[in-house]
């Protein structure tokens, strides 16, 4: 286990050069996308100093936290939600990255009303992947914003994004600038946001020179997905 290792430190060497070069200067965390890896390969992680995991799937999220229990790992949701599901997410994570409507942030927020600390949350906006159903319009964010900033047990954080793959790195920045344009739109409107959660394996150093606060990182530190990969 000693590559994920290797290249866990790889990855924070690159975000922290990305970081550097970034005209925003801003902090970038990374955030270790798990999903269909081992429990044990999240341990090795946890060891080499990773303490931030991604999950998409609630069930698979659900067996591996319990296998896990002896870490204190901070677990953030970012795959799509479904409304039966926003009790357990609700309880069982820390961050959900993937709230698009209002009816699953009501729904999280009032499951999350018996812990003592609101759930850290990230709007999903949806600025060009036609295929996926996921994700706010840019146009709904402002009043989504506005809605859940008055919910108690949920705290906005910021926005996320997942733009459709491209190598082109012009086409990534596209991308990546329109994610930004919404979020100092909300600043603009008065929101005190403090998280752009996007890149993943192959784009986030390209993320980060466009500003972003967590990229999510999967493949690039567990090493390719089994690929059973579930919906
Ligand atoms: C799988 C996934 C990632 C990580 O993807 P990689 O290309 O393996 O880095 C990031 N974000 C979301 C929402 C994902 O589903």
């Amino acid at each position: 286990m000693t590559i994920i290792s290797n290249r866990l430190q790889d990855i924070l060497a690159t975000i922290q050069s990305a970081q550097q070069k970034s005209p925003f200067r801003q902090q970038v965390e990374l955030l270790a996308v798990s999903k269909a890896q081992p429990s044990t390969a999240i341990r090795a992680a946890f060891l080499a100093g990773q303490t931030r995991f991604g999950e998409n799937y609630l069930q698979e999220a659900l067996n591996k936290q319990a296998e896990l229990a002896d870490l204190a790992i901070e677990w953030h949701f970012i795959g799509p939600i479904q409304s039966n599901k926003t009790q357990q997410i609700a309880q069982h994570f820390a961050w959900v990255h993937s709230v698009d409507r209002l009816k699953i942030a009501q729904r999280l927020n009032d499951a999350r009303a018996e812990l003592g600390s609101p759930l850290q949350v990230c709007l999903q906006v949806n600025i060009s992947n036609e295929d996926s159903k996921s994700g706010a319009t840019p146009d709904a964010l402002l009043a989504l914003a506005s809605t859940i900033s008055l919910l108690p047990h949920l705290k906005l954080r910021g926005l996320m994004a997942i733009p459709a793959p491209t190598q082109d790195i012009h086409q990534q920045i596209k991308q990546f600038k329109r994610v930004k344009d919404c979020f100092d739109a909300l600043i603009h409107n008065g929101f005190a946001l403090d998280t752009l959660s996007i890149g993943m394996s192959e784009d986030y150093t390209t993320a980060i020179s466009q500003g972003a606060t967590i990229v999510r990182i999967g493949s690039a530190l567990f090493g390719a997905r089994p690929s059973k990969q579930t919906h």
